[in-house]
């Protein structure tokens, strides 16, 4: 049976960037969101629009900025689920952890 995440999406094969958006604010008492994608800017301007992520569609929706601030090149699905068992998210984050000036 093939591994799918818990979305549905299929996992592996597929090389893109592993991604991660801070948010300036919590919701829901999330302030990340860790996304695969084969092309970031297209995807985080889906997620602009409120598509593929109802965390930053959300965020959107009540004027929470968010930005992209770490990116992993030529990974797969794979990969992102490993840094979401591994970690948290606030540690993989240069703007949380202090490695990133804060705005
Ligand atoms: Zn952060």
């Amino acid at each position: 049976m093939e591994r799918r995440s818990e979305n549905g999406r299929r996992l592996g094969h597929i090389i893109g960037s592993v991604y991660l958006v801070h948010l300036n604010r919590a919701l829901h008492g999330a302030r990340h969101y860790l996304g695969f994608s084969t092309n970031i800017p297209q995807r985080l301007a889906a997620h602009k629009a409120g598509r593929g992520s109802p965390l930053l569609g959300a965020a959107t929706k009540k004027g929470i900025n968010w930005r992209l601030v770490r990116s992993w090149r030529k990974r797969d699905g794979y990969f992102e689920q490993d840094l979401k068992r591994r970690y948290a998210l606030a540690d993989l984050c240069p703007v949380c952890s202090g490695k990133m000036k804060r705005t």
